[in-house]
């Protein structure tokens, strides 16, 4: 297990990476004292060399956070479906950040203290750094989410079993039948697929939802 701890004008942030359960703690303690203080919060820790201090920030008092504990990043602005109630439908023409400038805001993000990001889309798996994104948020240590519509082959289904990232967030609507209208045949099963690939793996996953008045159309009251 591993506890970051982040520390702030204020007191701390501990972070549990397994799960991104946090803390916010309002207090200062010497560094030495710190390790029976995380254990109150984290009774499963057994050993200071779980703990790893991300930052350790020397600014002025005040109640703001020095840094977000987690954000949501867009690595690309397209998208290998076309679902009916779709609010972020390509940005043609959009500009997209190269992966020099990815891999700096990552950078900078992980030295200001960020826990977690978050690779969401339009759909990030459409992105042509997709790989080394994901590859380099990990090397950084970062919590690494990704939000998916899971809506892609083999190669990339084994490449996120390879890479065992933190958590897999893949879009269900519903039943297939609800789903399929919305988001297209084929694409439930696909999203099903990957789930039950990631649970055979231990790998944490959820689904996520989107509820929309095309939802409704589809189950009338
Ligand atoms: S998967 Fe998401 S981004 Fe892609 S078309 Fe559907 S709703 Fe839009």
């Amino acid at each position: 297990m591993t506890i970051k701890i982040r520390k702030e004008s204020f007191g701390y942030i501990f972070f549990r990476q397994s799960d991104r359960k946090y803390f916010i703690v309002e207090k200062n303690f010497a560094d030495s004292d710190l390790f029976p203080v995380v254990k109150q919060y984290f009774p499963e820790v057994c050993d200071s060399k779980e703990i790893v201090i991300v930052q350790n920030k020397d600014s002025k008092r005040s109640l703001n956070l020095s840094a977000p504990i987690g954000l949501y990043l867009e690595i690309s602005q397209k998208c290998n479906l076309n679902c009916g109630h779709c609010y972020k439908p390509d940005e043609v023409g959009h500009k997209e950040m190269g992966l020099d400038q990815i891999k700096n805001l990552l950078r900078e993000l992980t030295a200001m203290g960020v826990f977690e990001i978050r690779l969401c889309g339009n759909e990030p798996t459409a992105s042509k750094w997709f790989f080394e994104v994901t590859k380099y948020i990990k090397e950084r240590g970062l919590y690494l989410g990704i939000n998916t519509n899971g809506f892609f082959g083999k190669r990339i289904k084994e490449y996120l079993g390879s890479l065992n990232p933190d958590l897999v967030v893949v879009s269900v609507d519903g039943k297939k039948e609800t789903h399929s209208q919305i988001r297209g045949r084929g694409v439930y099963e696909k999203a099903i697929e990957l789930l039950k690939y990631l649970r055979d793996l231990n790998i944490n996953c959820r689904i996520n939802t989107v509820l929309s008045k095309k939802t409704l159309k589809i189950f009338p009251q």
